[in-house]
């Protein structure tokens, strides 16, 4: 996914991106300043989240929410889920900014766009904001389980990335038997600790590193994982590296010192630069599960809110995740492309594919 160049001018953005729709809001007596994107509609309502951050410039922001709402696009068509994808960024510190009026207003924004664009929470917003948009507008998910939401996705969201896990083990073992593997699992927040739990349940063994240290010695402690030091990581010989904090841990001087023949974690966006870095791990034989194949499973959890959730139904679909990871590793390695280059092909082979079907009766 190529990036446009920030200097352009806002439609020859929304042009190199392929955007449907992007919405400006704008409420000067609530402080508002948001903006909707709306990527790709073909398979379903743009779903994606709400995230409330102090962008240091308009363009900033802009840019952000054009590139997540094309990758929800992405995430959602390869989960198999009749899903658009969208994104919402709203500008703002959200530990000052943030007001019921303020949420609010922009629910009223959700609600004129018709059922287009459904929300979600993100970096920045929590369930409550979401009750907030909800007093205004149906089209948001995330809300609490008592108010009859799916809850919390991280649980799910970790169950997503194991099984993506156990189809790049299949790739180079032969048998998905997490049991005896080594796995690095950096950033142990709401994800990383359910992913932790789960390779522990199956025995594989864990090291674990995070920059909180409290946390690092609860969870070492708790699963019985060996806590190392953030600098460290790429020094330790593992099976599985699996990056579950921030984004573009992997680039050009990682992939030089990395030892595990496997990357596989939650992290939005981890190569730094989705093309090179894609190649380089090809060109090194280093098999990388692509991010937004197997962290499905967040949108896989607001999915099923919006069709009466289940919880049954929501671990069914995120299981699928194992077979879609194995789809891209197998073309990735028939026609010698990155697996982020795979994953974009059958993404977009299935949008096609759709987009047909809707165009006859
Ligand atoms: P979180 O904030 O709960 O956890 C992140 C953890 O990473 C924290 O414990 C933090 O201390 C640690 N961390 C931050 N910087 C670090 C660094 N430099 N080195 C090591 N550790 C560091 O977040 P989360 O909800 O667990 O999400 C983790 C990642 O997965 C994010 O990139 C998120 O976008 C992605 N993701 C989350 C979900 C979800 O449902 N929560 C779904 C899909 C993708």
């Amino acid at each position: 996914m190529p990036l446009h160049q920030p200097t352009d001018s806002i439609f020859n953005q929304l042009d190199a991106l392929g955007h449907k729709k992007v919405v400006f809001c704008s409420d000067p007596d609530t402080g508002l300043r948001a903006i909707i994107a709306v990527h790709d509609t073909t398979l379903g309502p743009a779903l994606g989240g709400t995230r409330f951050w102090a962008y240091k410039t308009e363009q900033e922001a802009l840019q952000d929410v054009l590139r997540l709402s094309k990758s929800m696009t992405y995430k959602s068509a390869i989960a198999g889920l009749n899903l658009g994808g969208g994104k919402a960024v709203i500008i703002g510190d959200s530990r000052k900014d943030k007001t019921e009026a303020l949420l609010r207003k922009f629910g009223r924004f959700i609600k004129n766009l018709n059922g287009e664009f459904i929300t979600a929470e993100d970096v920045g917003t929590n369930p409550r904001d979401m009750e907030y948009i909800r007093m205004e507008t149906q089209h948001v998910t995330g809300v609490p389980e008592t108010m009859g939401g799916s809850g919390d996705p991280a649980p799910i969201a970790a169950l997503g990335v194991f099984m993506g896990i156990k189809a790049c083990i299949k790739e180079l073992y032969g048998n998905d038997n997490v049991t005896g593997k080594s796995v690095i699992v950096q950033g142990i927040g709401h994800v990383g600790e359910h992913l932790v739990k789960l390779l522990r349940e199956e025995n594989a063994k864990v090291y674990i590193s995070d920059i909180n240290d409290e946390r690092t010695r609860q969870v070492s402690k708790k699963y019985g994982a060996e806590a190392v030091s953030n600098n460290s990581i790429f020094d330790i010989s593992a099976d599985i590296y699996a990056p579950c904090a921030l984004g573009s841990t992997i680039n050009s001087q990682t992939i030089a010192k990395l030892q595990c023949p496997i990357i596989a974690g939650s992290a939005n966006n981890q190569l730094q630069d989705e093309a090179l870095h894609g190649q380089m791990l090809l060109d090194k034989g280093i098999l990388f599960a692509p991010d937004y194949v197997i962290n499905a499973g967040g949108i896989i959890n607001c999915y099923s809110e919006l069709m009466g959730f289940s919880k049954k139904r929501t671990m069914q679909l995120t299981e699928n995740i194992y077979e879609a990871t194995r789809n891209v590793l197998q073309m990735s390695k028939a026609e010698k492309i990155s697996t982020t280059a795979a994953a974009n092909k059958i993404a977009e082979k299935r949008i096609a594919d759709i987009k047909k079907v809707k165009s006859t009766y």
